[in-house]
């Protein structure tokens, strides 16, 4: 038997289907992002990323690295252990209270990865909920996917941020028991999920409220909590997920919700319970990002300042940017060779990097580029970046809008 040849297959179709992924060897340089060092096979060149969901910044923050070197010089690095072991170290414990209370919840529990949270936390919630139903949105990320697919329980998907269907869906599961799992930022188009209109229907039809807000903690809110906490719904949703890897610069997932919930599902999640712990020195970096946020304001308004400008520049250099409500500034290809080509080009002739998004991330064509600015990209960079995906436009044939009409 030669099993070589069913990967190689494997490998085959995605190269068919325009879907091998290729990664850049990126080295960050703390203190001078977003430049990073991009090592090539030719030797190491500048660039610039214009895709990281770091999105504030704090992965290089003094506070947040201090906290990390202080703590990994105090306590070592590894955890020592699956929580139950050895692996409940201080720091990590001090986290879970801090993200507690950026929710204004009785509880947290922290995950290895946003990823292991959705997965794990999900299916163990809906597991331990008899007869329980799953209404779940079109567009969640695949993290929930998982987890709705683990509970092994009865699920029914509601067309994306459709409140009608999601009432009717309701109205038709009777008075078993429910689970509405959503996002508040859907981060491949960013636009944002109608948390209090769904915390509405929850109470209504008696179900339970499952929120992700991966793509939002530290963003939003007064405190850095999150779109719910913006809208004034925190306190409405019963269970809230969020990465510590994205705008609070560290690593780890978490959910936050009343005591017995998390407590259920600390006694029951195997991708609580059978993993080693985060590093404390990871917690502390982490806990470091959260309280700073809770209070300085400058990370969020300058990052909405500068998400602002750079639709407004890249709109009027006649390029086609999906218009969002959020940081997230997508721009669409609509085909996935020619996303993957414009991906090359900014990387090689123009030291830009910006991952292409491609099927299965989002719908064949609908392939786009996913710009995330944060507060350190000044207007120089913007206005390179403009200048670099117009020649880029042009050299691949695609259509930009008449600059007169797109300033309109
Ligand atoms: N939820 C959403 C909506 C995401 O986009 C992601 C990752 O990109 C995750 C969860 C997983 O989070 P993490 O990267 O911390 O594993």
């Amino acid at each position: 038997m030669n099993y070589d040849r069913f990967f190689a297959d494997a490998l085959g179709r995605l190269h068919d289907e325009r879907r091998y992924r290729v990664f850049a060897e990126l080295e960050r340089v703390a203190g001078r992002f977003p430049h990073a060092i991009w090592h090539t096979p030719q030797g190491p060149r500048d660039v610039v990323i214009w895709c990281s969901n770091d999105y504030l910044g704090m992965g290089q923050h003094p506070k947040v690295i201090g906290a990390m070197v202080e703590t990994a010089t105090r306590m070592g690095t590894g955890a020592g252990g699956t929580r139950n072991i050895a692996g409940t170290n201080f720091p990590l414990v001090a986290l879970e209270r801090e993200l507690a209370d950026l929710h204004g919840k009785d509880s947290a529990l922290v995950f290895t990865s946003g990823y292991v949270s959705n997965e794990t936390g999900i299916s163990t919630i809906a597991r331990l909920i008899p007869n329980c139903l799953i209404l779940s949105d079109a567009y969640n990320h695949n993290s929930m996917i998982a987890g709705i697919r683990n509970a092994g329980c009865d699920k029914q998907i509601f067309r994306h941020n459709d409140m009608a269907h999601l009432e009717e869906l309701l109205i038709a599961a009777g008075d078993r028991p429910k689970l509405i799992a959503f996002e508040s930022i859907y981060s491949m188009d960013g636009d944002v999920g109608p948390i209090n209109t769904i915390c509405d229907l929850a109470e209504r039809y008696g179900a339970l409220t499952y929120l992700d807000e991966v793509h939002a903690v530290g963003m939003y809110g007064p405190r850095g909590a999150g779109i719910a906490e913006r809208d004034g719904a925190m306190h409405r949703v019963d269970v809230i997920e969020g990465t510590l890897g994205k705008a609070f610069g560290a690593l780890g997932g978490y959910i936050a919700a009343n005591s017995t919930l998390c407590d259920a599902v600390r006694s029951y999640a195997p991708g609580f319970i059978f993993t080693t712990a985060l590093p404390p020195a990871v917690c502390a970096a982490a806990t470091a990002a959260i309280r700073h946020l809770k209070t300085s304001t400058w990370e969020r308004e300058r990052h909405q300042d500068r998400a602002a400008r750079l639709k407004s520049v890249l709109t009027m250099a006649g390029l086609p940017v999906m218009e969002t409500p959020t940081h997230i500034v997508p721009v669409m290809v609509g085909d996935a060779e020619k996303c993957k080509a414009a991906s090359d080009l900014l990387l090689n002739e123009h030291g830009i990097y910006i991952q292409p998004i491609n099927y299965p991330t989002v719908p064949a064509g609908t392939e786009r580029l996913r710009i995330a600015p944060s507060p350190y990209h000044d207007d120089g960079l913007i206005d390179a970046l403009a200048g670099a995906m117009v020649d880029v436009w042009e050299k691949l044939g695609m259509p930009l809008k008449q600059r007169s009409l797109a300033a309109e």
